[in-house]
């Protein structure tokens, strides 16, 4: 009998599960993929797509690309999830699943901020990346301000990433005399689990004239004024608005009764909801660890070695760690490396390598690798 297994959503969590259990299992699995767009692309590459470095379509990776044996991918919206009966609905049909995995990810609330949508941008999704290819060759002089706006967010490191790469850009026009940039970030410093990463991040920003402004989010725009408000009221005057919009579980995912406290709780070790027989993974969940790829392929990683283990029988797999490396860029062609775990001990640890062009390398071999495992290219 083959395993019936439905995964919700294709990103990093998605991907790395069905190649993992189409690896492992071939003509024993049975597994369809659900996903509403049809290409895949890496958060960071976002940062290629508004700083024009990339187009939007070299960047694209074409689930169409997906021939594993055992796993089916289909294009469709999901428009209702029944974990009890793990049967879902979508706009062309209906799945039953023996194993139901979630891994939707986190969607974004723009109207949660106030003058966001009218007075600033958000470079988060990759509409908002898109239009920032447009608005950025605009901005020659004044006050930019990339902002946090509330928390939990993806990826903790990256409006660091996007100030520092802001520095470049405008720096490459000969522009950045003409410009001030300001980070409001929630965090006493950019990456709390590792101190030794945000003294090199706070030592780049003094270098490079970036203000760091710790401790606050911005809560509201004022577009006729330019102005940001941020959470002690205070003001801050803008002329560019680089902003991470609030997160938020997607909208099938808050009315299908597995959420709490905004998110889907799961037991840490295994990645198992209160259903039986339904997972979730990644952005979606409120498991302890960022909301980070890298953290949503290790979790995938745990669910699959516990599915393998249960059909042929071997050990389980050891507990969840929350481990994994983030890539940092530092901007002028030097990217970092945070390496933290956030289950393993009593509280986060991390550790850095410093910034070098063969990180650069390593952060590309981070892409292709995936490319090759999950898309055949
Ligand atoms: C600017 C930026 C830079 C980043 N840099 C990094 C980095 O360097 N390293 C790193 O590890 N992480 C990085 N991230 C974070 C990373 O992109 C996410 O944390 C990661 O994609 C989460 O994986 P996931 O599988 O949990 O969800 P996702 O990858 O978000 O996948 C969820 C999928 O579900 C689909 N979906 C949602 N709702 C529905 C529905 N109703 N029907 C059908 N499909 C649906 C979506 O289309 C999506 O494909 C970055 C993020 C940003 C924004």
């Amino acid at each position: 009998m083959k395993l019936r297994v439905v995964v919700l959503g294709a990103g990093f969590g998605g991907l790395e599960l069905s190649t993992l259990l189409s690896e492992a299992l071939a003509e024993r699995l049975d597994l369809t993929l659900i996903d509403k767009n049809d290409s895949f692309f890496f958060g960071f590459s976002k940062f290629d797509v508004m700083f024009g470095r990339k187009t939007p379509d070299a960047v694209r990776l074409a689930y169409r690309n997906i021939v594993k044996p055992g796993v089916r991918f289909r294009q469709e919206t999901i428009t209702a999830i029944d974990p009890e009966a793990r049967r879902v609905t979508t706009n062309k049909g209906a799945y039953q699943a023996d194993v139901l995995v979630i891994a939707l990810g986190a969607d974004y609330d723009q109207a949660a901020t106030p003058g966001l949508s009218e007075g600033g941008n958000e470079f988060y999704s990759f509409s908002g990346a898109e239009r920032l290819r447009e608005v950025l060759p605009t901005f020659t002089k004044g006050r930019a301000i990339v902002g946090v706006t509330s928390t939990p967010f993806k990826c903790p490191p990256a409006p660091s990433e996007a100030a520092l790469l802001l520095h470049d850009y405008l720096t490459a026009k000969g522009v950045r005399d003409a410009c001030e940039i300001s980070l409001v970030m929630p965090f006493g410093v950019p990456i709390p689990p590792s101190p030794a990463s945000s003294r090199a991040l706070l030592a780049t920003f003094a270098e490079r004239g970036i203000n760091f402004v710790p401790n606050r989010l911005v809560r509201a725009l004022d577009p006729r004024r330019r102005i940001a408000i941020l959470d002690d009221e205070s003001e801050m005057p803008y002329d560019l608005f680089l902003g991470v919009p609030k997160h938020r579980v997607p909208e099938v995912v808050a009315a299908s009764d597995m959420t709490e406290d905004g998110w889907i709780p799961v037991d840490r070790k295994n990645l198992k909801t209160r259903f039986p027989g339904v997972y979730a993974i990644g952005d979606v969940t409120s498991v302890g660890t960022p909301k980070a790829g890298v953290f949503s392929e290790g979790a995938a990683r745990v669910v699959a070695a516990s599915l393998i283990a249960e059909i042929q029988g071997g050990e389980l797999p050891t507990a969840y760690t929350g481990a994994g490396s983030c890539y940092v860029e530092f901007g002028i062609d030097r990217v970092g490396r945070v390496d933290v775990d956030f289950l393993s001990g009593p509280s986060p640890t991390g550790s850095f390598i410093e910034p070098s062009v063969a990180l650069v390398g390593e952060k590309q071999h981070f892409g292709s690798s995936r490319r090759a495992r999950w898309f055949g290219l």
